[in-house]
């Protein structure tokens, strides 16, 4: 496995959880500088420039930003080998490319790798279904350091939304702090108000289910899946 991304609060959660694990081998680790990392213990981590000499992996788990996305892509399809990525912000290019590169590696791209948010997608979907005329709003917070608004899970939980009622619903988004991470789907009708909220509180659980992901995509044909389906074992 690789790990890229390593030097940001997600590659380092995967660092620690990885090395806990003995039923995975991170074989190395890559960051935007390449400066050593307490967590990485004796995992070798490379600067993004040498991305291209690291030694062989089965799967890359990426937590980067978009800047760094494409070399990655480029080298899982180089090298044959799985991504599991849960970079956001990707721009429409990037997630085209993704697709593209299902036809010849295995992909995995979340928003969100919790059960819990997987959970809460269909959920939202079945109650947009049942209150099409209901007015849908999608609620975030998150930690004052995240780049991308709406979050990448507001948007999948959006796209549930629409999936469900035809139309896509309203986004507010809060940077506050240092909120792991919360969601609330709200549908109102009139003289009433559904509340669908998930609050993450530990960013543990988006690492232990990138790693869990990582495990399951590796050394599977190629294609697009879906974290859900893989998580609770319904991906072919
Ligand atoms: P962060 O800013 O702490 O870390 C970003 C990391 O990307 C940094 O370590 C930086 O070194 C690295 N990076 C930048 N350029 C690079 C390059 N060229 N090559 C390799 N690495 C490079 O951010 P974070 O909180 O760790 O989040 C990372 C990403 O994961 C963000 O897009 C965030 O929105 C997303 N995220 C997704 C989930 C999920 O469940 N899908 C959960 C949390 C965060």
């Amino acid at each position: 496995m690789l790990i890229h991304g390593a030097s940001g609060r997600m590659g380092r959660a995967l660092l620690r959880l990885a090395a806990d694990r003995s039923d995975l081998v991170v074989v190395a680790a890559v960051s935007s500088r390449g400066d050593s990392l307490a967590e990485a213990g004796a995992v070798p981590v490379l600067p993004a420039t040498r991305l291209a000499e690291v030694p062989a992996f089965d799967v890359a788990v990426d937590f980067s930003l978009p800047g760094a996305f494409d070399p990655l892509l480029a080298l899982c399809l180089a090298r044959g080998v799985a991504l599991v990525s849960g970079t956001t912000g990707l721009a429409p290019a990037q997630t085209a490319a993704l697709d593209a590169a299902a036809a010849r590696i295995p992909v995995l791209w979340a928003p969100n790798f919790s059960a819990g948010v997987a959970v809460l997608a269909e959920l939202v979907r079945q109650a947009a279904t049942a209150l099409p005329g209901w007015d849908a709003d999608v609620v975030e917070a998150h930690h004052i350091h995240k780049k991308d608004a709406p979050s990448g899970t507001a948007l999948h939980l959006g796209a549930a939304v629409e999936a469900g009622k035809g139309q896509a619903p309203h986004y507010a988004s809060l940077r506050a702090g240092d909120i792991v991470g919360e969601h609330t789907v709200q549908l109102s009708g009139p003289g009433e108000r559904l509340e669908l909220v998930h609050r993450a509180t530990n960013r543990d659980i988006f690492a232990r289910g990138a790693l869990e992901a990582a495990l399951r995509l590796a050394g599977r044909a190629p294609g697009r899946y879906d974290f859900g389906a893989l998580l609770l074992g319904k991906a072919g």
